[in-house]
Formats: C-alpha cells, structure tokens, sequence
C-alpha cells in the first residue's frame, strides 16, 4: 500500500509577514554582536548632544539559527584581546569570561611531534601567546550577547536566514527558513511560514562558509580578482583532567603541536589550551587541500590523542564535549569584497582570519567595529547607497586587522605548494613583511585539490575503528553523541545533493566517496540499497533508485550534523549544498 501523501509544498505561494528593521545582523558570533554594541555606543554618544529631531534610534534585529547564542559556536581559542579591549575598554571589570591567562609562568609551546617524541622549537614572535586569553567561544558571545541585548538590541535565537532577498542587485534582507515541511517536501502538522526581515543594510556574520554568503558572494562578484577561498577543519572535545592531568596543565596554558600525525604535505597541527575548572581544550586542525580522498580528519584527531604527551595527560580524565567546524585560512588574498548595494560583509564571512597565528576573533570584533562605524554614518545622515557602504571597505584598508593580515597575506598559499616552499616562503615573509618568494601567491579551492583513486576502481581505505577504545579515543558516532547535535528527521533535508546520480557513478569510481571519510559526523553513509530507503538521495519514497557498482547508495544522517561545512567545501563536484535546517536546530555546543 502506498503512504498518504500530504500538501505540496511551494515556497513561492506563500503570503509571508514583513518586518522591517534598520539594520540587520545575520548570525549572532563575535563580529555581529561586536557591530551591535558598537553601533548603539555610537548612538548614545550622538544621542546625548543631538537635538531632538536630530537624535537617532535604530532598530538592530540579530538573528542565529542556534536555539541559543552560542550554541552553534566553537574556536580554539586563545584570543588575542586587542579586539575586545577596543570595543569595551571594562570587558574585564565587565566580567568578560575568561578560562584562563596566558601570563609570564604560563606555557606557551609549539612541539613538534613524532610517533611518541616530542620537542619544543623555537618560533617568531608573532606566534607568542603571552598576554593572551584562553577562552570558550560560546562563552564569550552568551556574554556580548547580553551586553548587546541591554543596550537595546533585538537577538532573535532559533532564526536561521535561508534566503537573501534582492531588488535586483540590491540587498532587501533576508527571508528565514520555513517550518513544518516534511522530507518530501509536504506541509506537516503546524505549518510556519519564514518571515521576510527587511533592513536598511544587511550584514551577513554567519562566519565560516556562510550559506547565505556562498551565494550572494559570486551572484554580486564580491570574488572577482581574489583568490579562492581555502579552509582548514578543526576537530575539538573538551576534556575534564583527572588530579595527573591538573597536576600537569593549568589554566593559560598553551601548547602547539605539528607534524606528527599528519601525513606528508597535509596542512595543520594540534592545540591544548589549560582552561577553568580542570578542564583542557584540544583539538587538531586539518588543512582541507588535502589529496588523499580517504583521508579522515576526526580519525587523525583520535590518533593525535594516542600520542604519549596527550595520553599522560588525558589519561585519568574524561571527555566532556566534541565538536567540529572549518576555518577560512586563505587571508587576505582571499577576502571577497566587504560590501556592494544593501550589504556589508564581517567576520569570518569576509575571510578575516590569521591562518599563522590560527586567530580570528580578534578580527572579527575589528570588522564589526569597523562596519558600525560605517552604518552609523549612514544613518546619520539618512543614505544607505552602495558607495557609502563602500566606507567600511576604505576603513578596512586602513586599519590594524588589514594590517595584520597584510603582512601573512601568502603565507597559506604557499603550503598549497608543498611544505619545503611554504617554509622558505614564511621565512622570507618575515623579512620582506609578508611578500615571501611572489607579490601575490594564488590559491586553488581545496575540492580542486583531490588526487583521484588508483585506477579509479579502487575501494578507498576503510578507517580501522578497532583503534578506539571508548576511554580516550571515540568514534564519530560517540563523537556527535558529545556534541549535542539534534535535528527533526522529517524536515526537508537541510544537505542537498544536486546531482545524485553522480555519487553513485564518478564519485564511487574516480574517489572512493569521500564524503564518509571528511565529514566529521558519521553524515555521509554509502549502505546497501535496503538501508538507505528515507534517507538517500538516489532513492524515491518507495526505495527505488540507483545504486553504485557496488550496490551501495549514499545515506545521508542529517541529524548528526554538526554544522561544520566541510561538505560544502570539499566535496569534489561541488554538488553537496549545505543549507540552513528548521531554526534552532543542530549542535548544542557548550564550553567549546
Ligand atoms: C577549530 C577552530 C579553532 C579556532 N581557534 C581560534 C583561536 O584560538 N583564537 C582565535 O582568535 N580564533 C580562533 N578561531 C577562529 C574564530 O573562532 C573565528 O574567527 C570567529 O569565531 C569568527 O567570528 P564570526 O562572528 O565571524 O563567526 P562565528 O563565530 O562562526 O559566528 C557565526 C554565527 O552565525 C550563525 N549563522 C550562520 N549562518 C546563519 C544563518 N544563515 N542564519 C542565522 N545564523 C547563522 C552561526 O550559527 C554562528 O553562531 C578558531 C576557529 C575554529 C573553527
């Protein structure tokens, strides 16, 4: 017998609700609700020697597709402070949460790690992290979001921005995602439809690869003359130390690691940041130009664990948090333009990240600062035209984050040339402030970057799960378990596949379908036909479709989701399209 099937769903038939606002911030992360803050500062000042027809009260909507601020957020994360220091001159009075100072009897070390040695090396002054703090990212924007929110400004939790509305070329705003459509693109239950916020100027903060900001980026060429965009993933958990453990790392403690066990001419390295409460944060991130399609980032991150400096320091502890997101490490070269006709672009969205010194909060509360300062002008003066947007951009050029990231402008770049080059090039970067061995060193998407299976018949490596053991290394399964991550299973599925039929044609044959190796949350299954009804995209509602040489389908586990792109950017068709799911949903992340 077949199932009911329910009202068809067509977004373009729905009447919506409009809300205009003044300003509005998409994604509630340092850099929008640094810009929040500093906008309503610059509004109180104004307001208190302005006449009364002159006085200004803006209204600023945030919305963040987690249920709560913080909850979609993780970092490292020593924070360089020049940022908030900037912004709130009391952030400590204040009570800015900090896990921990990195101060003069702190350690701050790069080790370089082999199969169970370890040494630490000497690196440049800009890597030095005295002065810094250890902090939680979701922490740290709970706490700025209620700084924002006494000042007056609207964050609205569990809203996520599906689509960015347009008059032509012109930024409108943003429409949120609609609730209550069911996986087959049916009406179910209580049907809500997503509400067309319409500002003044849209400022899109969604940080790393934005869903929003993918689109609209090539749509008004904010690209056009830049480098491709080059990410990193950072696979995290949060640890809890045992008395050895305590007695070994304290709180501002800092240790960097590299090689080991990154394979050959692999990008990345390790961190272990001494936070509050006996607990620790580690975490190893991996350039995603990577060749190896069978590479899996989270195994490398168990096998990092297993080292013995990390394990007679986990060992009588307990895991308390996991997580995973990318980073966008391709610098300055990289950063798309930060504004055009109704929008402005911050934060990780707008590319603002050191890839040397693995720090980007500092530089997302700058841009956000910078852009408030721009809006408020504007506002001021009553003009939201594209070139006086185009202000934020001239500021840009002249402050300390372009500054920063000028002198590293090639510094990725040239790893994507082999790891003797990159070292030669970040030499001769010191002391040619940041040009290295070329002006303007390219750099190539890292989906471009995959080498393809021996004989493209191949079956790529399977990841040996015999290895963990459920003390100190976990699968992913176990893995996403620490996450928190949830979504409803009947929602359209918020991972589109285009082209399905190419998962079980050219991507089986050419790389072994690397998506059940990168993804670093057991998403991505290939299963025999039987297992895959519901959830695959090559398989109708009856279970019909096509399958692989194998007879394996690709399954797709969206509720493991842990939101942190790595499909959309490293598939290598470019077929996978991550979209916002239902609002409030995925990883509930905390102290990471
Ligand atoms: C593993 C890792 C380690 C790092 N380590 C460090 C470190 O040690 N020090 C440091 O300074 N920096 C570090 N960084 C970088 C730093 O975290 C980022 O540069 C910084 O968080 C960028 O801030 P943001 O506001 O641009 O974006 P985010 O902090 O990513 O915030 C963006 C917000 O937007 C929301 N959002 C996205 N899309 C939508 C949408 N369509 N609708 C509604 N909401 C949306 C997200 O849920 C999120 O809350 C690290 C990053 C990672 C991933």
């Amino acid at each position: 017998m077949s199932e009911s099937h329910g009202e068809p769903y067509n977004p373009a038939e729905i009447t919506r609700e409009e809300m205009p606002c003044d300003v509005l911030l998409v994604g509630a992360g340092p850099a929008n609700l640094a810009l929040a803050i500093r906008l309503k500062q610059l509004v109180a000042s104004h307001n208190e020697s302005a006449a009364d027809d002159k006085k200004l009260d803006p209204q600023i909507y945030v919305i963040e597709k987690g249920a709560e601020v913080g909850n979609h957020q993780l970092s490292g994360a020593v924070m360089d402070p020049r940022g908030i220091e900037e912004l709130m001159p009391d952030w400590r009075e204040k009570g800015f949460p900090v896990e921990g100072d990195v101060g003069p009897g702190s350690a701050d070390k790069m080790l370089k790690l082999g199969e169970t040695s370890h040494k630490a090396i000497w690196v440049p002054p800009i890597m030095h992290n005295r002065g810094k703090v250890v902090v939680s990212l979701n922490k740290v924007v709970k706490w700025l979001a209620q700084q924002a929110e006494s000042l007056g400004v609207n964050v609205f939790a569990g809203f996520a921005g599906a689509e960015v509305l347009y008059d032509g070329k012109r930024v409108l705003g943003v429409r949120t995602r609609d609730m209550g459509v069911n996986k087959w693109s049916e009406k179910k239950g209580e049907f809500m439809p997503g509400v067309d916020l319409k500002a003044r100027v849209t400022v899109l903060g969604e940080g790393t690869r934005g869903s929003l900001a993918k689109h609209l980026i090539p749509k008004l060429e904010l690209d056009k003359g830049r480098n491709e965009q080059v990410y990193q993933l950072g696979v995290k958990e949060v640890w809890k130390l045992g008395p050895k453990g305590q007695e070994k790392l304290k709180p501002g403690d800092v240790y960097h690691t590299m090689k080991w066990p990154l394979p050959k001419g692999v990008f990345g390295g390790g961190w272990i940041y001494g936070m509050a409460d006996g607990m620790v944060s580690i975490g190893l991130v991996t350039g995603l130009d990577y060749k190896d399609p069978a590479l899996d980032p989270h195994a490398l991150f168990q096998k990092w664990k297993t080292h013995p400096f990390l394990k007679s320091l986990l060992e009588d502890g307990e895991l308390l948090h996991y997580g995973a997101k990318t980073i966008p490490d391709g610098g300055y070269f990289s950063q798309p333009r930060l504004s055009a006709d109704g929008v402005l672009l911050v934060g990780d969205t707008a590319g603002m990240l050191n890839a040397m010194r693995l720090k980007g909060i500092h530089l997302a509360i700058k841009s956000g600062m910078l852009a408030a300062e721009t809006i408020f002008e504007c506002l001021k003066d009553g003009d939201f035209s594209a070139q006086r947007l185009q202000r934020y951009q001239n500021a840009y050029e002249t402050s300390w984050a372009k500054e920063e990231l000028f002198k590293v402008r090639n510094f990725r770049q040239g790893f994507q040339r082999g790891e003797f080059f990159g070292m030669v090039n970040v030499a001769l970067g010191f002391i040619t402030g940041g040009r290295g061995l070329a002006g303007r060193l390219s750099a190539h998407a890292d989906y471009r970057e995959y080498h393809r299976l021996p004989g493209e018949g191949g079956t790529t490596k399977p990841v040996d799960k015999s290895n963990f053991d459920d003390k100190l290394t976990f699968d992913k399964l176990k893995d996403v378990y620490f996450s928190g991550s949830k979504h409803e299973e009947d929602q359209l599925c918020h991972l589109q596949v285009t082209q399905p039929d190419i998962c079980v044609t050219r991507c089986t044959r050419e790389y072994g379908n690397p998506c059940q190796h990168f993804c670093p949350a057991n998403v991505y299954e290939m299963v025999p036909k039987a297992e895959g009804k519901g959830a695959s995209p090559q398989l109708n509602r009856e279970g019909e479709g096509k399958e692989n040489a194998q007879g394996l389908v690709l399954k797709i586990n969206a509720s493991n989701c842990v939101h942190c792109k790595t499909c959309d950017i490293k598939d290598p068709y470019q077929i996978i399209n991550w979209v916002v799911p239902e609002g409030g949903q995925g990883p509930v992340y905390t102290n990471l």
